[in-house]
């Protein structure tokens, strides 16, 4: 990896992440987050303007859009868009990174580190700085952080897109070894199922009870619950039933979700879900009522999409390997797949991620800067 001074400064990166991690923001509290990315932007002479998304979203913050001006010989070039969110998931309030011997960073066991995707808004921000010192040209810009990805995207979802002349979107989150990116993401969906029956005293009329719970058992017992099929899951996570134990159960809630690498197959799957439902619900005189929520699209990634092919000149440019990965997880690359343009969802350096044992590494972390910094001079 190139170290010289025409390149990415590894302390001040480090340096950078650290002070980021140090900034409490969960999903919907980002405007910590927020108030620190826009100040170091506006140290590179960068106005980030943040949306009116929060009212949708319920966060404390918007997502941030910055728009760079191209410069020199790459003035006239299309521009290119860099995503990164700000959120993390819990636990994160306290967070402090912890540097090792070997530069592993961790946090201190208690809190999750936020290298998820904080590597990811850290080395945007070094890459541009890289970039400005050394008076590089390079084409317009454009920069999106968000809000609330860890809760299927819901920032991104809210920005509105049309502020952004970008066909090419980047976007830093994918837990896997560096040089590799997600070919797949999956639909994901939510759900709620609701089984009415009736109410009784469990010891003197039984019979006039129509018993919730036990249409919701039977019928759950008959889903394809895990692994549904080899690219379908299907979880039922969440059961509320009844309200005391002489009472015969008149409401049961099942919540859970879907994730397929192809669409139909979710919405089907979803469909067959309902109708056991409905099919136990019947037999003893329940009724149900249902309501899902598509967070995600699938999609995939083909071998000749130009962002794709960006990338992989900028890996080889640098000496990295790339490889591809089914990501079974979604990003902000779905939303913006989703309304017709090109992206892809490039790995950053980011292990264990949503857990207390989440780390990541100075070198990777300067590597992931270097990426970003060859994608931007692309
Ligand atoms: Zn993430």
């Amino acid at each position: 990896m190139p170290t010289n001074h025409n390149s990415i400064n590894e302390k001040r990166l480090t340096a950078l992440f650290c002070q980021l991690v140090s900034i409490d923001s969960e999903s919907f509290h980002e405007k910590e987050m927020a108030e620190a990315v826009t100040a170091a932007l506006k140290e590179l002479g960068i106005t980030a303007v943040m949306d009116d998304s929060a009212a949708e979203t319920g966060s404390n913050a918007g997502n941030l859009f910055a728009k760079i001006p191209g410069t020199g010989s790459q003035k006239d070039k299309e521009p290119l868009l860099f995503m990164a969110h700000m959120d993390t998931v819990a636990p994160g309030k306290g967070k402090k990174a912890i540097i090792h011997e070997d530069g592993t960073i961790t946090s201190d066991g208690t809190t999750v580190l936020g290298a998820d995707d904080l590597t990811a808004v850290s080395s945007i921000l070094e890459a541009l700085t890289s970039i400005q010192e050394n008076g590089l040209p390079h084409r317009p810009l454009e920069l999106l952080f968000t809000t609330a990805e860890e809760a299927y995207t819901k920032g991104a979802t809210a920005f509105d897109f049309s502020k952004s002349q970008a066909k090419e979107a980047f976007a830093f989150d994918c837990s896997d070894k560096m040089g590799s990116y997600s070919q797949t993401e999956p639909t994901l969906l939510s759900f709620t199922i609701e089984v009415h029956g009736r109410a009784a005293h469990a010891g003197f009329e039984p019979e006039k009870g129509i018993n919730a719970l036990l249409a919701a058992a039977r019928a759950a017992a008959q889903l394809p619950l895990g692994r549904a099929d080899d690219h379908t899951t299907l979880n039922i996570g969440r059961v509320e039933a009844g309200t005391a134990t002489n009472i015969v159960p008149e409401r049961a809630v099942l919540s859970g979700e879907i994730r397929s690498l192809v669409h139909e197959d979710a919405l089907a799957l979803y469909q067959r879900v309902v109708d056991i439902f409905k099919k136990e619900a019947e037999k003893i005189g329940a009724s149900v009522q249902e309501k899902k929520i598509v967070h995600l699209t699938a999609y995939r990634i083909e071998k000749n999409d130009p962002a794709l092919l960006r990338y992989q000149k900028v890996l080889h440019d640098l000496g990295v390997s790339g490889s591809s990965r089914v990501n079974f997880g979604g990003s902000d690359i779905n939303v913006v797949r989703r309304l017709g343009k090109d992206g892809i969802c490039i790995a950053n350096p980011m292990y264990g991620a949503h857990t207390t044992h989440e780390t990541t590494n100075v070198k990777e972390l300067a590597l992931m800067a270097e990426i970003v910094r060859g994608l931007m001079l692309s």
